[in-house]
């Protein structure tokens, strides 16, 4: 199915700076909406229900599923996670950019389902700073630290399946990287005919 707004999957090991980053591409582009996922874990700190994600009950999340709401979904570091086939949909019918910031299960899982999807894995500078970065966040309890740390092995020997890998050491470089990515997905044929009709009926482009 093709749509006029792009689709952009974030995966990356939990403190590899994935939700900073897209925040912060967000702050400076207004085309490009989130997606906000459902899910089973409980809220973090200032976390608000709608705004980071929906937080549901086992029974929510499994009556989601036999309903096909979700377009993917997976297990994450224990508990479920799922993005929402109606709002992404939406989004992109209307021609907004929507951003996913999700696992690589579900990345893979996306790209099945929309060829068009541009996947962006992001790593980390070293393991050192991992961890370090996930201490500092302050969110997380040792023992949720470890199982992240942990499981980031598997998740990063999945970046060579992306379409794009960006490294988060210097923040304000791995943000001018993924504005470029979706800079340059904006150039493309179909969506610069999307976006300058008018000058591409001038020029009698079809
Ligand atoms: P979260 O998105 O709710 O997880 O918030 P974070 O705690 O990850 O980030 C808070 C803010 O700090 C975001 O708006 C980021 O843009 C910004 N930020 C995080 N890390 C850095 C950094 O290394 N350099 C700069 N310049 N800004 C950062
Ligand atoms: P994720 O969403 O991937 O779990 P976050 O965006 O929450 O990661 O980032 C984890 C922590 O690392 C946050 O405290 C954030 O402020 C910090 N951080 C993100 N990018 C950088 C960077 N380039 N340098 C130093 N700290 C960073
Ligand atoms: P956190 O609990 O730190 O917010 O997220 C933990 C992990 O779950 C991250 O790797 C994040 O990308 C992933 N995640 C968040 N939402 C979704 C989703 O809708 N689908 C999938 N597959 N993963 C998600």
């Amino acid at each position: 199915m093709e749509y006029p707004g792009n689709l952009f999957v974030v995966a990356a090991p939990s403190g590899a700076g994935k939700s900073s980053l897209v925040k912060a591409l967000m702050e400076l582009d207004s085309g490009v909406h989130p997606s906000v996922s459902h899910t089973t874990r409980a809220p973090r700190g200032q976390e608000k229900h709608g705004r980071e994600y929906f937080f549901a009950s086992q029974q929510e999340f499994d009556a989601m599923v036999l309903a096909d709401a979700f377009v993917e979904w997976a297990n994450v570091h224990g508990q479920r996670y799922g993005t929402s086939k109606k709002m992404i949909e939406e989004r992109m019918a209307q021609g907004s950019d929507v951003v996913l910031e999700i696992d690589y299960q579900g990345a893979i899982q996306i790209k099945q389902m929309y060829a068009n999807a541009v996947l962006i894995f992001i790593l980390p500078p070293s393991w050192e700073e991992l961890r370090s970065r996930l201490e500092r966040r302050g969110e997380d309890a040792p023992d949720i630290i470890e199982l992240r740390m942990q499981n980031a092995a598997v998740e990063l020997a999945q970046a060579k399946e992306f379409d794009f890998v960006i490294i988060n050491e210097v923040f304000e470089r791995a943000l001018f990287d993924l504005k470029a990515i979706v800079h340059a997905q904006r150039l493309k044929y179909p969506a610069q005919r999307r976006a300058r009709a008018d000058t591409f009926e001038a020029l009698h482009l079809a």
